[in-house]
């Protein structure tokens, strides 16, 4: 503990010098917010918090394989544990701890609601492995989500089963290539078109499954321009992948005129249905031209994300599409609903391109998803469309006199998108301001994404902050960007220095986790 503390204090030193005032503490601990150690530090490998009976004898089955020491893993005593992970859980900022601006994320608040429903016993207990005859509401629930899916998007088929949106981007473009492959076409349309302003996702999910990319170049307006499609279509086009509204937080306009002309030189039209957000009940992307486009169950419809839940991504299909939606799916019958586990069990048209997920998918997301959609009602869906487009636009209007927009003429639709313009000269980078808005208590937005634009900030209030919450963010904002003007750069380079660890090499945790524990070697105390 002792040498602990000295390391602590030291971390602690560094953060007070810089953010003003107080003496470093003894424990490490900045008053409520307290350090706490990995369980291999605090913990006693020879201590159990339970009291379990010595085992009877017995001969071990296990044919010599049986572990001879002992497992290794530290014991606390049931206060220490309650305690350990409420700390941690206290240093996980969430949606429910504050305003969560991180664009293209969609950090919606997650009704208390969704999550009793999702309890109810016969969903939370559901088993995949049950027999159909038990499950008759589960499906009941799968196929009400799946007629809001297929009317708020104006599509024909919903595959519900792809776990995440770049599951579903997965899904929908194996719908696309088997479409292709049955037109006996696989082996001429390889080329997939794909703006540079995309999400990385789309370009790795079309490279994934053997289509070569090709970058439909950025232009000043934020906007892809149906000439530039035009400029590469070829009898090689096996689709495009196109998200709308875009990454830069804009309206594609010429949308249905892409459409039409990826259809015309006999491709498809993937969407990226990551931002529906902003026009749920305003525009249905069947009929703009679509042909397949997911939807982040987790972003749109409120289920929990971001180290809260797992996402589900469920893909919906135009007609032309839908015959190869991937099993499993509904099926009514005579005596209730079925579910079309193989391929061969197809009937008609359809032409199942295979399985993507073991069972069916993240029930729990779809039954969160279908009380969001039923506690609103299509009027309330679309109200919180326009109430999300509204308060991106506020916070752009009330911050665009300090920092600047790279399409700044025209409106957003649910996030707003500054770059780093404004910046030039102050010594501030997009990274050191997103790092002082950690100080001010904000998980900063999403910073240099999109990547046409640069040092891009990307801020999505979405729906859920009121005129209150968002009058104080855009104060904390517009304090900061008159901070960085006005020649305070050490506010931003050394943040945060409020927060309990300051900069990470966030590129080498995310690649390189140490994921094992090593004892460290003793520390040598200094003599004197
Ligand atoms: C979030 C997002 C995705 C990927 O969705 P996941 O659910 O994170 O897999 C794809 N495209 C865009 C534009 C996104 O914002």
């Amino acid at each position: 503990m002792l040498n602990r503390s000295g390391q602590i204090a030291g971390r602690s030193d560094e953060a007070t010098s810089a953010g003003g005032g107080a003496h470093p503490t003894f424990t490490g601990n900045r008053a409520l917010q307290q350090e706490e150690a990995l369980l291999f530090e605090i913990g006693r490998r020879d201590t159990t918090g339970v009291d379990i009976a010595e085992p009877e004898a017995f001969t071990p089955r296990l044919n010599g394989l049986e572990r001879k020491g002992g497992v290794d893993i530290p014991g606390l005593s049931e206060p220490e544990t309650m305690r350990h992970f409420v700390k941690l859980s206290q240093k996980n900022y969430g949606i429910d701890t504050g305003l969560f601006p991180l664009g293209s994320c969609t950090m919606k608040h997650n009704p208390r609601l969704n999550e009793k429903m999702a309890r109810l016993p016969g969903f939370g207990d559901v088993h995949p492995l049950q027999p159909v005859s038990t499950v008759q509401g589960a499906l009941r629930l799968m196929e009400e989500l799946s007629r809001w899916l297929l009317a708020t998007t104006g599509m024909e088929a919903v595959a519900l089963s792809p776990k995440a949106g770049a599951h579903g981007e997965l899904a929908g473009m194996m719908a696309i290539k088997a479409a292709i492959d049955a037109k006996g076409e696989g082996a001429t349309r390889r080329v997939v078109l794909v703006p540079d302003s995309a999400h990385g996702t789309n370009p790795a999910t079309a490279a994934l499954i053997g289509f070569q990319v090709k970058a439909v170049p950025a232009r000043e307006d934020g906007w892809v321009h149906v000439e530039d499609v035009k400029g590469l279509l070829g009898p090689d086009i096996a689709g495009i992948m196109l998200t709308n509204p875009n990454t830069c937080g804009l309206f594609e306009p010429q949308i249905v005129e892409i459409a039409a002309a990826i259809h015309e030189a006999g491709g498809y039209f993937y969407c990226d249905g990551a931002n529906f957000n902003a026009i749920v009940g305003k525009a249905r992307p069947g009929d703009l031209g679509v042909d397949a486009m997911h939807i982040n169950l987790h972003k749109t419809f409120s289920t929990p994300h971001g180290g809260g839940g797992p996402g589900s991504g469920p893909v919906v299909l135009s007609s032309r599409l839908a015959p190869f939606a991937p099993v499993p799916y509904l099926r009514a019958s005579g005596d209730g609903l079925q579910l079309v586990e193989a391929a061969a069990d197809a009937e008609g048209h359809e032409q199942p391109f295979g399985r993507i997920t073991a069972f069916h998918g993240q029930m729990g997301m779809y039954v969160r998803a279908l009380s969001y959609m039923l506690s609103h009602g299509g009027d309330g869906l679309k109200q919180a469309s326009e109430d999300a487009v509204l308060n991106a636009n506020y916070v752009r209007a009330c911050l665009s006199d300090l920092m600047s927009l790279p399409f700044g003429d025209k409106p957003c639709m649910h996030e707003a998108l500054f770059d780093d313009a404004w910046l030039k000269g102050t010594g501030v980078t997009t990274l050191d301001f997103a790092k002082a808005m950690i100080d001010e208590g904000y998980h900063p937005m999403t910073v240099y994404f999109p990547l046409v634009v640069h040092g891009a900030m990307l801020i999505e209030p979405t729906e859920s902050e009121s005129k209150a919450s968002l009058d104080l963010f855009i104060a904390a904002l517009r304090d900061l960007a008159m901070a960085a003007r006005n020649g305070q750069a050490e506010r931003f380079t050394g943040a945060p220095y409020h927060a309990p660890r300051r900069r990470l090499d966030e590129t080498r945790a995310a690649r390189s986790p140490v994921l094992t524990y090593r004892t460290p070697e003793p520390v040598r105390e200094a003599a004197e």
